[in-house]
């Protein structure tokens, strides 16, 4: 299987996606960036305006803080793959709607088994939550509160983090989420 030419087939697919209405407003498809043979994989909810404008995933306030953690714990922004559950901006930044996940879904999950990553990272509750019902571990599933930084197995390794977002104003957020990301130091080569 050539991974670099399955991934491109996606990137066009999604360009010329039409299923569901984000692709009305969306100036840019936000696909994914990072390496093809990344053992870490983290997923965010959807883009913003920033990530909108310039088709790159977390390139906004919370990605600069996404960048900050993983650079505290030695790893390169590069050598992971960074994308979201959905790849169009949904309006004033609302929250997904389950309709467009599942329109969406299937471009994910097709990134997921070609990177085959070893650890999946959610950025939030909603992929949190996505990711938990993908990976078999619905009886899991608590609020993100209570699961945060807990490693779980199912085939690959599964870590829910808080969204970076949520840290901007709050600096207990922070520091937890600075503190839950030290558990990928283990992981780094
Ligand atoms: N928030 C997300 O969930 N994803 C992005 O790409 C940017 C902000």
């Amino acid at each position: 299987m050539d991974v670099d030419k399955e991934l491109l087939k996606i990137k066009d697919e999604i360009i010329a996606c039409q299923k569901c209405s984000l692709c009305k407003e969306r100036k840019n498809p936000v696909i994914g960036q990072g390496s093809h043979q990344a053992k870490i994989i983290f997923i965010g909810e959807a883009p913003g305006a920033k990530e909108d404008e310039t088709g790159v995933p977390f390139c906004g306030r919370s990605g600069k803080f996404l960048s900050e953690l993983l650079s505290l714990v030695g790893i390169e922004r590069e050598d992971v793959y960074i994308c979201n559950i959905v790849k169009c901006r949904p309006p004033k930044n609302r929250d997904p709607k389950e309709s467009e996940i599942n329109e969406c879904k299937n471009y994910l999950e097709r990134q997921i088994e070609l990177i085959d990553p070893k650890i999946i990272c959610s950025l939030g509750r909603y992929s949190m939550n996505f990711m938990m019902n993908y990976l078999g571990l619905s009886e899991s599933i608590q609020p993100i509160s209570k699961i945060h930084g807990q490693v779980f197995e199912k085939g690959r390794l599964f870590v829910p983090f808080y969204h970076p977002a949520v840290a901007i104003y709050n600096s207990n957020m922070k520091e937890a989420l600075k503190k839950d990301f030290e558990i990928l130091k283990k992981y780094v080569d």
